[in-house]
């Protein structure tokens, strides 16, 4: 427990040095929040998530940063299986975990239909990059993870999502009245 509290404060830290934040941050399941592929696992199987997961996603509803799922996962019903054992379903205002051939779009149109969050204020992870391509290309600020949900990757995305909120807003800023 103590070293979600430590994760937690880095990611507080980390959330302060940002002028810009995202409203919504969307993960992926397989490969970013957990090691491991949960069709390839059974429920009965104890999950357990990358190391920075869980500071990750406590300093997000410290923030009052909403959070969601978009997954690909062939067996949302061991995904919500675990997501129940590891106790973090209830942290998640929206949960779109089903197969699609698509690169996640479907899943987004879900996510913002349910809550009403523009593309442009959602920041995403997840570990496969035709996925991050696919969602860049509607105006999400999408990382690449390659270790998981780290302090790292996190610290990455909210660089690059203030970057694109401060471009835009010098954009509005230049545009007459
Ligand atoms: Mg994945």
């Amino acid at each position: 427990m103590e070293e979600v509290e430590r994760v937690k404060a880095e990611a507080l830290q980390i959330m302060g040095v940002f002028s810009v934040l995202p409203k919504l941050v969307v993960l992926d399941l397989d490969y970013t929040i957990w090691p491991f592929y949960c069709e390839c696992r059974s429920k009965r199987d104890t999950p357990y998530l990358f190391p920075d997961s869980r500071g990750i996603l406590h300093a997000l509803k410290h923030e009052k940063i909403d959070a969601a799922i978009a997954s690909k996962s062939p067996t949302p019903d061991i995904a919500t299986t675990y997501l129940h054992k590891l106790g973090i379903r209830s942290m998640f205002v929206a949960e779109e975990i089903f197969y699609s051939w698509t690169h996640k779009t479907d899943h987004f149109q879900k996510i913002h239909a349910r809550t009403g969050i523009p593309y442009n204020s959602m920041l995403f992870f997840d570990d496969d990059n035709n996925n991050i391509r696919g969602i860049s290309e509607i105006g999400v600020t999408s990382i690449l993870v390659r270790n998981g949900l780290n302090l790292e990757a996190f610290r990455d995305g909210l660089a690059k999502f203030s970057q694109k909120g401060n471009a835009s807003k010098k954009n509005k800023q230049k545009r007459p009245k």
